[in-house]
């Protein structure tokens, strides 16, 4: 079954993505007021000697959070170190980590929301004073002793803003949403992407493969990986419009982008409940995939295709959905 859209990948694709990571500002594509946002805010920074204030990401996977922060880092001129909310298991990891920066150095951290209360608790001071609160001792003699950090900059990533808690949230003095591409922005990425790969793709090529990437550039950039085997071995090597359509096909990826998982999740709400209401865990259930999966990767573009609606009942597909997969609705005249 091909999961093109799934936020796990293959060590492979790990080091493609690394290589097409955008290094500065300028070559970021999209995401234009997120990015003049940031400029004003690293330029004030620099300019004071001071380091940028807390930044919190959030948005769908593959939309290039982990990227921005590189480049944030980049424009700062100051190290960055990645990890992610469920690398840290006790406190003494992210103390650890906390106390290794050198000042205005970043500390990415993905997932953010997936911190353990008791993790989350260090990072309070950590982010309001650049102080370590330690214990030391238990019972009646145990007592508090501070540890000053040095001045540095939390850069939070996750894709739901709304699982984070308010004290943590609060603490964050910039809050910045990535928003799905369009198909030119996605175009403009391919292209770019083919050309550090060496692969010849025409515009035409390049837009096909484009619009069928679900707003995401990881999903851009792994489709151009699949397609470009398809070229190579079906065709010259070049990337023309015919070339991206078939790969795409055999690749089970619609013309509008959608997979099989997507197809699976408006079918089941069309054949199975009527349409919907449907809760999410019985979707997930139904379709085999987990609730967060579903949440996460795939409902962000069916909803903006218009093609599902969240309701407080659950999901209901849209009369859009139930014409894109040929289905007449209850009620409806055969065409
Ligand atoms: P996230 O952290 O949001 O899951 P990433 O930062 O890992 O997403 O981005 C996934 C891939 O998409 C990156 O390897 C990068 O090559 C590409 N990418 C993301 N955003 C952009 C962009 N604005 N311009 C060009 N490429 C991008």
């Amino acid at each position: 079954e091909n999961r093109i859209a799934a936020p796990e990948y293959t060590p492979a694709d790990g080091e493609i993505e690394l290589s097409l990571r955008p290094r500065t500002l300028g070559e970021y594509i999209g995401q234009e007021k997120v990015k003049e946002n940031m400029r004003v805010f690293i330029q004030a920074a620099k300019g004071r000697g001071e380091p940028l204030d807390h930044v919190l990401l959030y948005g769908p996977p593959g939309l290039g959070k982990t990227t921005l922060s590189g480049i944030i880092a980049n424009e700062m001129n100051v190290n960055i170190r990645v990890t992610s909310g469920p690398a840290i298991e006790k406190p003494g990891d992210l103390a650890a980590l906390l106390t290794n920066l050198a000042p205005n150095d970043i500390l990415f951290i993905d997932e953010i929301h997936r911190l353990s209360r008791a993790v989350e608790e260090v990072l309070y001071p950590a982010m309001e004073d650049y102080a370590l609160d330690i214990i030391i001792g238990k019972g009646p003699s145990a007592r508090s002793i501070r540890i000053d950090l040095p001045h540095f900059t939390l850069i939070g990533a996750t894709t739901r803003a709304g699982q984070l808690t308010s004290p943590l949230r609060d603490r964050f003095g910039v809050i910045q949403r990535l928003e799905l591409y369009t198909a030119d922005e996605l175009c403009t990425i391919v292209r770019r992407s083919a050309g550090i790969l060496g692969v010849e793709c025409d515009p035409e090529g390049a837009f096909e493969l484009a619009r069928r990437s679900r707003g995401t550039p990881r999903v851009a950039n792994r489709l151009l990986k699949r397609v470009r085997d398809f070229a190579q071995v079906m065709g010259d090597g070049r990337i023309t419009k015919e070339i991206a359509a078939i790969a795409l096909d055999r690749l089970e990826i619609d013309h509008l982008g959608l997979e099989t998982t997507d197809r699976r999740m408006l079918e089941t709400i069309i054949r199975n409940y009527a349409g919907g209401p449907v809760g999410l865990d019985t979707l997930a259930a139904a379709v085999g995939e987990e609730a967060i999966t579903l949440e996460d990767v795939y409902e962000p573009y069916l909803m903006q295709l218009g093609f599902l609606a969240r309701t407080p009942r659950g999901r209901c597909a849209t009369a859009l959905a139930y014409g894109h997969l040929g289905l007449k609705m209850p009620g409806e005249d055969a065409p």
